[in-house]
């Protein structure tokens, strides 16, 4: 049987571009005992994989030239010799940009989408929706009362995190790079306050102006300037979670900002780096509070949904441009 593949073709010089990725044509052999065949149905695309692209040290391996690329997925058995597994189930995991793949069974899990369809794996109930509750709760430790800031608001990890800071009690504004992207911030994510940044001039002031008590607890999805506003807007004992920093991801020298200590000493405030991968320990405690979320209509979730195969690297080159609203998601 043959089967495409998508791999690192070349490590992109600042924004990746449709060149650094390739398409490989390769003949898939027979089933041996113990393997299952598997055909992807969804892919996730997410802005760490541009880390990956480079060779620079990370928490993650590079991805190596004329190899697979890889991300979380969702993919269908169709042929099994697996006692574990039969045709038909769906299972999640972490594997290649291969459309169809023989995996011997390990580091995937079986998922249903009997509670929630299985794109949701992809996102709310998979890496992002984890980063949010997992990166509020374990570092932004909100209370109630207290003002929360999400950059990247409209995003996957940022439209969880408001809705869970709204929950937790806290007021709750959203930093967003379009108007339609503010105001779903207030109509469908619980927002309270939404700020276009590519329309304000002055972030300080914006933040000051929505935030009057100041800011608690800032949830950074982006870094770079926008991130710089928000440290003269903290509070005493402050928290900032350092999750992402994709205005800077493609930047090709070290990015400029403003000097952070005065504004941590001054303020006896917390900023702390956040990777997922550190708190495995908790994803089933989570993974579960979310869903009871869901269930309780406390938490909805929104996906872009972008479909082809072969889409996959413009749909993951859309992240840098904005074109997402909740989780960026590529249908087989
Ligand atoms: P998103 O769904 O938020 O998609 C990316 C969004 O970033 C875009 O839609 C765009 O929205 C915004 N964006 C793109 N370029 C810029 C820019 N130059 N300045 C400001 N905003 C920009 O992605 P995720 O929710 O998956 O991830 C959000 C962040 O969290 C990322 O930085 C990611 O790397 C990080 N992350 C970190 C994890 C960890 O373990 N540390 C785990 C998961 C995610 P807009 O239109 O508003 O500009």
């Amino acid at each position: 049987m043959k089967t495409q593949t998508i791999v690192l073709k070349s490590r992109p010089d600042g924004k990746p571009k449709e060149s650094d990725f390739g398409f490989v044509e390769d003949t898939l052999k027979a089933l041996s005992s113990g393997e299952i065949l598997l055909k992807l149905q969804y892919v996730s695309v997410d802005p760490y994989l541009r880390g990956r692209m480079s060779d620079a040290k990370s928490y993650v391996e590079p991805f190596e030239i004329d190899k697979p690329m890889s991300s979380l997925v969702v993919a269908k058995v169709t042929d099994s010799k697996n006692d574990k597994f039969k045709k038909d189930d769906m299972v999640t995991g972490m594997l290649p940009w291969k459309k169809e793949q023989i995996s011997n069974g390990e580091n995937i899990q079986k998922i249903d989408d009997k509670d929630v369809p299985l794109s949701a794996y992809l996102g709310v109930l998979g890496m992002t929706g984890l980063t949010a509750y997992l990166g509020l709760t374990e570092i932004g430790k909100p209370k109630k009362g207290e003002t929360l800031v999400v950059s990247g608001a409209a995003g996957a990890v940022g439209s969880t995190v408001g809705q869970i800071g709204k929950i937790m009690g806290c007021k709750v504004v959203g930093i967003a790079g379009t108007d339609e992207k503010v105001d779903k911030l207030k109509s469908k994510f619980g927002y309270n306050e939404g700020i276009n940044y590519n329309t304000t001039d002055d972030m300080g002031a914006a933040i000051k102006k929505n935030c009057p008590d100041g800011v608690d607890i800032y949830f950074d999805n982006v870094g770079g300037e926008i991130s710089d506003a928000i440290l003269f807007n903290i509070n005493k004992f402050s928290r900032t979670i350092n999750c992402g920093a994709i205005a800077v991801y493609n930047e090709t020298s070290t990015p400029k900002s403003v000097s952070v200590r005065p504004f941590l000493i001054k303020n006896s405030a917390l900023m702390q780096g956040f990777i997922i991968g550190n708190y495995a320990d908790k994803f089933g405690e989570a993974r579960k509070q979310l869903a009871q979320y869901l269930k309780e209509d406390q938490l909805t979730y929104e996906e872009t949904i972008v479909e082809g195969f072969e889409n996959i690297p413009s749909a993951f080159m859309g992240l840098f441009e904005g074109k997402n609203t909740g989780k960026m998601i590529v249908k087989i």
